[in-house]
């Protein structure tokens, strides 16, 4: 996706949630995108730590990690008070993701795609596929905006609920 593509009407900010959404256009999906479904994330940081293993990658440095959208006080601490707690997490790709490139050109999945537990990621053809059908089921499909400074060519799905 290119960055013009991410500017101008398509771009705009969510007022419930303090994101800034944009719509990318089915054409504009990259070849090796990976979709973050929102709605099936856990937080069981299983991406992270299969990333870290495959990729020979030293204690505690990761190349996706997981936020809690909570309390903003740390990870897996809810907002709102018991027993009405509120909690939903994002993997959050750094600028240092190698998309696994060695291993998707040879025909396999990202170890983070092929590990989560709860099918909550998808890459290439069948992250297209996904979107659409998120697109279908009324999510808000965005990036994050450059200020995240993220890695390219990862996309979201809103889950069907509020995001804290
Ligand atoms: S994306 Fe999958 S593996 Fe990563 S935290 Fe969410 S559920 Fe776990
Ligand atoms: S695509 Fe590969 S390099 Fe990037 S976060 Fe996933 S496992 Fe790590």
């Amino acid at each position: 996706m290119t960055e013009k593509a991410m500017k101008g009407p398509m771009a705009k900010r969510d007022p419930e949630n303090n994101i800034w959404a944009h719509s990318p256009a089915k054409t504009e999906i990259p070849d090796d995108v990976i979709f973050v479904d929102l709605l099936r994330c856990t937080g069981c940081w299983t991406c992270s730590l299969s990333c870290m293993t495959g990729n020979g990658l030293p204690d505690g440095r990761y190349f996706v990690n997981v936020r809690t959208l909570g309390s903003g006080e740390g990870i897996d601490r809810p907002s709102g008070t018991w027993p009405d707690l509120r909690m939903s997490w994002m993997p959050y790709y750094t600028h240092h993701c190698i998309k696994c490139k060695p291993r998707t050109e040879a025909g396999e999945l990202p170890y983070c795609v092929k590990n989560c537990p709860n099918k909550a990621l998808y890459y290439g053809a069948d992250a297209a596929e996904k979107i659409e059908a998120a697109r279908q089921r009324g999510a808000r499909i965005y990036q994050l905006p450059e200020w995240e400074h993220g890695k390219d060519g990862v996309i979201y799905a809103s889950p069907d609920r509020e995001i804290i």
